[in-house]
């Protein structure tokens, strides 16, 4: 009956779903949202410790179950269930965020929660172990990846508890983990694309040294593009201002940031595999080279690299670039 493409897991565990509402730390003035609700083990516990609940399921067969399973009792009128894709449907306000969700939508799913606003208080979600450990991966951790610094850089993160697989139905493969998100407020002062297009990079090879990051060719061309419209853009915008409008649009963007500006998981490059054409070659000297060079040497960079680097370390390296005019979306 449980659509595996659909990540349908039922919390079989009356004692662990207590747990989760527990450590969520409602309120009964909250309105929670609920991601998953499925059959309504987690959605009950939600409903008599809040004000009120709006659930998000895409599988009407499980709409249908959850409301009749709540048909008839005091906690009919508390719950609002949207039928649909979660991350296709406008969210709206809310308090906190408790859910044990299908692990497939975990990355986009957390940015869209971090982007929501106004913003919400905190989100106590199950992941998959591995990406909760992404999630809160310090500096020097084998989990710290790009994921963990955009996350970190939105908000804090706390592990709160292990789930073993046999606590669903269907057992999933792999184990689990129950996550506690709080947005920071407020926010520090970055524009996300520009950050995430500098994380991006620094982590395609993330123990490789910074300096022979930005020795890529490939790198140092797009910066440089970026660079030179940006520069056109001034230039143009002292002098005749509506054509400054013509130039915005060709700003060179490094990667792909349409897509989801998070975080493939598994999309960091084997550090030995290395392109031929993107090899420094020694020798090839270029202004624009040496410009970005400085700005590593300046802050002592050249020599790190992206596995080692703390938000403040990354936060000092993109203003040292900003400040020379060297930007990454
Ligand atoms: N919360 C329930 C529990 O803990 O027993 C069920 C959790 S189950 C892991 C995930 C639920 O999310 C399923 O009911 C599934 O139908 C639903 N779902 C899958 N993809 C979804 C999406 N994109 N938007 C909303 N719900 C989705």
């Amino acid at each position: 009956p449980f659509h595996k493409s659909k990540g349908q897991h039922i919390l079989k565990n009356p004692m662990l779903v207590d747990t989760i509402v527990q450590k969520s730390g409602i309120k009964p003035t909250d309105v929670v949202l609920e991601i998953g609700p499925g059959t309504g083990n987690l959605t009950k516990k939600l409903l008599e410790a809040s004000k009120s609940v709006i659930a998000v399921e895409l599988d009407p067969r499980m709409v249908l179950e959850l409301q009749r399973r709540f048909q008839g009792t005091p906690f009919s009128n508390k719950l609002k269930v949207i039928q649909g894709d979660v991350l296709k449907c406008d969210l709206p306000y809310f308090d906190i965020c408790v859910a044990n969700i299908p692990y497939q939508i975990s990355s986009p799913l957390t940015f869209k929660l971090l982007s929501h606003r106004p913003s919400f208080r905190c989100a106590v979600i199950m992941f998959q172990r591995e990406f909760a450990m992404r999630l809160v991966a310090q500096p020097g951790d084998n989990l710290y990846c790009r994921l963990s610094v955009n996350t970190q850089l939105l908000a804090r993160v706390f592990h709160l508890l292990k789930v073993g697989r046999n606590n669903f139905r269907p057992p999933p493969k792999v184990d689990s983990s129950v996550v506690r998100i709080e947005p920071r407020k407020p926010l520090p002062p970055v524009s996300f694309k520009e950050w995430d297009g500098l994380v991006r990079l620094c982590f395609n090879r993330k123990n490789k040294t910074l300096g022979s990051i930005f020795r890529q060719k490939t790198v140092l061309s797009l910066l440089e593009k970026n660079y030179k419209t940006l520069q056109a853009l001034q230039l143009s915008e002292k002098g005749m201002s509506e054509e400054a409008g013509m130039v915005d649009d060709e700003v060179a963007v490094l990667a792909d940031t349409s897509e989801d500006p998070s975080m493939e998981i598994d999309g960091e490059r084997d550090d030995d595999e290395m392109e031929v054409e993107d090899v420094d070659r020694e020798g090839e000297r270029s202004d624009f080279k040496d410009k970005v060079l400085g700005v590593l040497k300046q802050g002592d960079f050249e020599d790190k690299r992206s596995s080692k680097l703390t938000q403040v370390d990354f936060l000092y390296l993109l203003s040292l670039f900003n400040k020379a005019g060297i930007h990454f979306s």
